[in-house]
């Protein structure tokens, strides 16, 4: 179980049962009356026709996440007495899943939780979805046009307490003049661009030279601006969001003391202000370490909480200004946990003991002529007289030279001579390239000496089994391993782990109690050579570029799955050879102590519904995005096979089955 560090990274709602499988726990209990077993659901989803990849959501793991937000800045407010409240939004941009907004705004009720949306489309949405919720809030932020501020304005008068915030000065211009238009009064903010930097993969939106927000220059033309045209009252936001997973309490403690001090500045120039935005970034852990690496956190929700709170307080003391209502933008913090990707595995590279040869071992079987077995003493393996009939001159001279020296180095390596035996193989597989270039070796021989190569490599990495590798050797063993192929397209479902090498857990979801015997890399189904895993939580908290997975059985269906994906991810991936979206499948848990034991419940856990199934898209759906249309092809190729029967190339039976084949796959 410690192979994948679960605990570091899905506590507590992922976890290992006693039938070795991981298990989910929506409502994140500590007595397990919520748990599903993942693999049962799998498998309970195939019978249903189903296939993988899906995507299983588990929307009450965002309820919980909200949940325990809210409780660690109540906890916080109380600790330090703080006079206003704490209010959260959800950025659309994080997950669009219409059913899953609609539960964000419906389990946020209580506490008044909104929406932020960040360009003109997911305006539209969270205007929909936050219509008669007086009290949420709905942040407006991203680039904007007058189409843009007037559906703002007029989201107001239906009731929306929406808030526009300035990213750019033109933006100012638009709102007054919308206001005017409309005689609507707006809730402005203001989004600052903070001098603090953070330098994880999504530092770049921080820093004064970040892409969005107003300089302190611009946010104080806006304050004159505003009162010259009598709206300084409208002013009632500071708004700044310095990057997503901020890895380190440093930074935030850093932003939140400069845009503390710029809202007290804000309220002693005149502004009513009632709200600070602190933006999303509060970071999760995805490998596990507890803030060992950019990719994990230093803090938890509650530090976060405390530091925001605290620096608020501060400020406003020191300059006697009120406190402002807390807003964040959290999205990574509150659904990455509550989606798993779950694929499985089609074939593998790996030839397994027993079941199947080495390539050296199929040369020798098909090519008996050209290649002699190893000799166990270590002398030449071949002869003169063995050569194959048709071979270049060239290659019975050069050639057999060089195999033959090849054999003595796999034949003789042990612990005493590895580093030499791996130097000499490198340099005598280049050579047999060279000479196939040049002609004088065939390509049998050539892959003799690959397959020579890579059994050397073998032994070599057998010497230091157990050991730490040098990085050389290291290298070595990576490229070494198998490949196992897995259902699915990276560009689709986890872009980000291609675009900016971004770290998510991946393991295998069954036979979790027996030892996994195969360090594999992970290729995934296009035909692209980025189109793979390369890197995985290593169970020392390292980033590994191999994971440890177990042989596959005859018949065996393996299921993997890809945690902590549920933002960013399936909205960024592309249709890279034509790969379409993924089946999408909600569960609701029914735990069994509330609701006694239902029907599907096994083995004294809780039950589940499918709550809803979104079907991906078909292969004809995908296709017609890039305009084809499936109909149309299906046509060319009835005519075509139409003809083929007149001309007796195809029985009618054969143009049908083509056919059925054909229209099979275009709708799956
Ligand atoms: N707010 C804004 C303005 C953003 O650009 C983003 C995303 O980067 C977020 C909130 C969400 O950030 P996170 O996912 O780190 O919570």
């Amino acid at each position: 179980a410690n192979l994948y560090r679960i605990e570091g990274w899905g506590a507590p709602y992922f976890l290992i049962n006693s039938a070795g499988h991981v298990a989910v726990r929506p409502l994140g209990s500590s007595d397990g009356s919520d748990e599903l077993d993942i693999t049962e659901l799998v498998d309970a989803l195939r019978r249903r026709n189903l296939q993988l990849p899906i995507v299983l959501r588990f929307p009450e793991i965002v309820q919980h996440r909200m949940q325990q937000l809210q409780e660690c800045f109540d906890t916080a407010i109380s600790k330090y007495n703080y006079q206003r409240h704490f209010q959260g939004v959800f950025p659309v941009k994080c997950n669009h899943d219409r059913y899953l907004l609609e539960d964000i705004v419906k389990f946020g009720q209580d506490c008044k939780f909104g929406l932020e949306a960040g360009s003109k489309p997911e305006l539209l949405i969270a205007i929909s979805k936050l219509k008669g919720c007086d009290d949420a809030l709905l942040i407006c932020n991203g680039y904007k046009d007058r189409v843009y501020i007037q559906s703002v304005l007029l989201a107001r008068q239906l009731g929306v307490n929406a808030i526009v915030v300035l990213e750019k000065m033109d933006e100012l211009d638009m709102v007054i003049e919308a206001s005017r238009t409309l005689d609507v009064k707006p809730l402005i903010g203001i989004r600052a661009k903070l001098s603090v930097k953070h330098g994880g993969h999504w530092g770049e939106t921080s820093g004064d030279k970040g892409k969005f927000g107003l300089t302190v220059n611009e946010i104080v033309r806006v304050v004159y601006t505003l009162r010259e045209e009598h709206m300084l009252d409208c002013l009632q936001l500071l708004h700044f969001h310095i990057g997503s997973q901020i890895p380190s309490i440093s930074i935030i403690k850093e932003a939140m003391r400069e845009a503390s001090h710029t809202y007290c500045e804000l309220a002693l120039m005149g502004a009513p202000m009632q709200y600070i935005d602190v933006g999303g970034g509060l970071g999760i852990d995805y490998d596990g370490s507890k803030g060992q690496s950019t990719a994990s956190t230093n803090y938890s929700m509650q530090n976060y909480a405390n530091d925001v709170l605290a620096a608020l307080i501060d400020a406003c003391v020191l300059k006697g200004v009120a406190q402002p209502i807390v807003i964040s933008e959290s999205g990574r913090a509150l659904a990455s946990h509550h989606s798993v990707l779950i694929f499985d595995v089609l074939s593998t590279s790996h030839h397994s003991k027993g079941s199947s040869l080495t390539n050296l071992e199929v040369l020798a079987k098909n090519a008996p002529s050209c290649v002699k077995p190893i000799d166990s003493k270590g002398s030449s393996a071949l002869d003169a007289e063995n050569s194959c009939s048709g071979l270049t001159a060239g290659d019975q001279g050069a050639g057999e030279y060089l195999l033959s020296t090849f054999y003595q180095v796999l034949n003789t390596v042990d612990h005493t001579n590895f580093q030499e035996a791996y130097n000499d193989a490198k340099q005598f597989k280049l050579e047999a390239w060279s000479l196939f270039k040049l002609g004088c070796l065939s390509l049998e021989k050539r892959a003799e000496a690959d397959a020579l190569y890579e059994a050397i490599c073998h032994k070599v990495v057998e010497y230091f089994r157990g050991c730490d590798l040098p990085d050389e050797l290291q290298e070595l063993n990576n490229s070494l391993a198998p490949v196992y192929h897995i259902n699915l397209s990276v560009f689709r479902s986890a872009p980000d782990s291609w675009a900016i090498r971004q770290v998510f857990p991946i393991m295998p979801l069954q036979r979790l109690n027996e030892m996994s015997t195969i360090q594999a890399s992970l290729a995934d189904l296009t035909c692209d050579s980025d189109g793979k895993f390369d890197q995985f939580v290593g169970a020392n908290g390292d980033i590994v570029s191999v994971l440890p997975v177990h042989e596959l059985q005859k018949g065996e269906v393996y299921y993997m799955g890809l945690f902590l994906g549920g933002v960013y991810q399936e909205i960024m991936g592309s249709a890279h050879n034509l790969f379409g979206r993924t089946n999408v499948i909600h569960v609701r848990a029914k735990p069994i102590n509330n609701q006694g034991k239902v029907n599907n419940a096994q083995n004294n856990r809780g039950g589940y519904t499918f709550e809803r199934v979104i079907k991906g898209q078909t292969m004809e759906e995908v296709m017609r995005t890039v305009q084809h249309v499936g109909e149309d092809m299906m046509e060319e190729l009835r005519r075509e096979a139409e003809e083929a029967v007149s001309s007796g190339r195809l029985s009618i039976e054969e143009a049908q089955t083509l056919l059925v084949n054909y229209k099979c796959s275009l709708g799956s």
